[in-house]
């Protein structure tokens, strides 16, 4: 079942240079107990795509319809959003050590959230804090919930950002980032526990991310942006098995492989990601296109091109691809 349906998403923001096209019409779909992932390098527009959903976007001019379980939020008042934010989404960032403020404890933090949407005693707000931190498994929960984030780990810090998240038992959670600060065991504790907690709960889940390995690892659905657009959206499966649009080749061609030959340098994709202020004619990726780079094809610097179906469930914004569904 649908629960988050973004359709023809744009976001602008004015500069003294220039307006700033960071999102173009892109399209998408979350469904309950599935998660997305969004995968792009800085800049590709993956983050203020989320931003906008949660109306935290601050001095954009966003354009479009993003509807959770039916109830448009683009252009949807402040109290109204405020309501929604935290009570049926909520979002976990990167830092959990600016996200978190370092005044106040991490239970007080957890229970003033759970107050604010539910109202109710200091005392059950508490233990509704101290419940949350134990399910995502902090230990002696009542007891740690009286500490300040200092006094936590980075993963710990990070359970309780998830535990701040899931104290109003949202519908969806967006997750930016939320293991990038993380050293590889404790990143794939989190993982873990997004899952578990998701198949618990049938949450929905965009999982936001530069990392290929995060969205193997729990994505169901990826799609890969470039540029602000959408470049390639298909199942985890079909993308990581046949990639179709050159930039997704060139972001798995860029992972280290266990198996590669002695002496293989890491591949990268040469140039650099795309002005959003000018960008390039037609499909912005043509500048460190390998395709367009051996055969100057005059459609890449033509109209930017659009998701079109190319297989089953396969979308892929390249005119050189050939259906073949
Ligand atoms: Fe490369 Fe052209 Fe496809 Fe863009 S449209 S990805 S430049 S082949």
């Amino acid at each position: 079942m649908t629960l988050l349906q973004v359709s023809d998403l744009s976001v602008e923001f004015n500069t003294a240079e220039g307006v700033v096209r960071a999102v173009k019409g892109v399209d998408f779909s979350v469904e309950r107990g599935r998660t997305l992932g969004i995968v792009g390098e800085s800049g590709s527009g993956k983050s203020v795509t989320s931003l906008a959903v949660m109306g935290l976007h601050r001095g954009a001019t966003v354009t479009g319809s993003a509807k959770l379980d039916g109830t448009e939020l683009i252009g949807a008042d402040e109290e109204s959003l405020r309501r929604l934010r935290g009570r049926r989404m909520a979002m976990v960032f990167q830092d959990a050590l600016t996200s978190l403020h370092p005044y106040f404890t991490v239970g007080d933090q957890i229970a003033e959230a759970y107050r604010e949407h539910h109202g109710g005693s200091r005392k059950a707000a508490w233990a509704r804090a101290a419940e949350v931190l134990g399910d995502v498994g902090i230990p002696e929960p009542a007891r740690r919930a009286g500490e300040y984030p200092h006094q936590f780990s980075g993963g710990m810090r990070q359970r309780a950002m998830i535990a701040l998240a899931l104290s109003c038992e949202p519908d969806l959670i967006i997750a930016d980032e939320p293991t990038t600060a993380l050293d590889v065991t404790v990143q794939a504790q989190v993982l873990e526990l997004l899952m578990k907690l998701q198949q618990e709960r049938g949450l929905g889940i965009v999982m936001i991310t530069h990392d290929l390995g995060v969205i193997a690892r729990v994505a169901d659905e990826v799609l890969v942006m470039y540029g602000g657009s959408a470049a390639e959206q298909a199942p985890a499966d079909s993308l990581f098995a046949t990639p179709r649009h050159p930039y997704t080749r060139g972001l798995l061609d860029s992972l280290p492989r266990l198996d590669a030959e002695d002496g293989n340098a890491l591949r990268s994709i040469p140039g650099s990601p795309p002005s959003l202020l000018s960008p390039p004619d037609g499909c912005a990726f043509h500048p460190r296109c390998p395709v367009y780079a051996a055969e100057r094809n005059p459609l890449c610097t033509g109209e930017r091109p659009r998701l079109r179906q190319v297989a089953d469930a396969h979308r892929n914004a390249c005119v050189l691809d050939e259906v073949t569904r």
